[in-house]
């Protein structure tokens, strides 16, 4: 087994680039099986960590769509008690449109529903939900999830795009927290 150390914490291999490649290419092809022949979907990737997920599932993704990216910030207004969260990364006008939100990890479900907030509201035609990773453990939410790659139990994850304070992102497998590994002799 693999052990890698990222800042205080280590972490052991979980889940191999070859499973992972196998979900996502599965995805890919469950999506375009249930869109109309002539659709063209916009995939909006939630940044960072969705970023080597979307690259390798648009690829896989075997027909016609469009690709954009946002990032849910949060600002201050002009009052210090406003918390106003918003999208960065959407100009277009997405009216009528099949939105395919890629999402890299859904725990709580919190981060995911403020971004269905947004996306609701802005008059698309069918808005759906895919997810790499999903810990029904600690899911609170209602919303339907449409597309969920692999359940995981409730183990902080890193890898395949997935960080822990700002590292890991580039390891091209999935590893789990785990204890100092004890020296043997
Ligand atoms: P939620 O709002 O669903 O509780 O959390 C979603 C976000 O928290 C994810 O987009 C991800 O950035 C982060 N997150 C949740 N679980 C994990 C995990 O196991 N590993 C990492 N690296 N990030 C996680």
């Amino acid at each position: 087994m693999k052990i890698i150390k990222l800042h205080d914490l280590y972490f052991s291999s979980f889940i191999e680039k070859d499973e992972i490649a196998a979900i996502v290419k599965n995805l890919a092809w469950q999506v375009k099986e249930d869109l109309s022949e002539n659709e063209i979907p916009i995939f909006v990737g939630i940044l960072n960590g969705c970023f080597l997920f979307a690259a390798d599932f648009i690829r896989a993704y075997q027909g016609n769509c469009e690709v954009s990216f946002v990032k849910l910030a949060s600002y201050n207004g002009t009052k210090s008690t406003d918390d106003v969260k918003h999208l960065v990364g959407i100009n277009e006008d997405l009216t009528g449109r099949t939105i395919i939100i890629l999402e890299d990890i859904i725990d709580t479900g919190s981060t995911l529903q403020e971004i269905y907030n947004i996306f609701r509201d802005k008059n698309v035609k069918e808005l759906k939900i895919v997810t790499l990773f999903f810990k029904p453990d600690v899911f609170k939410k209602e919303l339907h999830i449409n597309y969920i790659g692999k359940s995981i139990e409730d183990k902080f994850i890193v890898g395949y795009g997935l960080d822990y304070n700002g590292l890991g992102r580039n390891y091209p497998a999935i590893y789990q927290l785990t204890n100092k590994p004890t020296m043997k002799n």
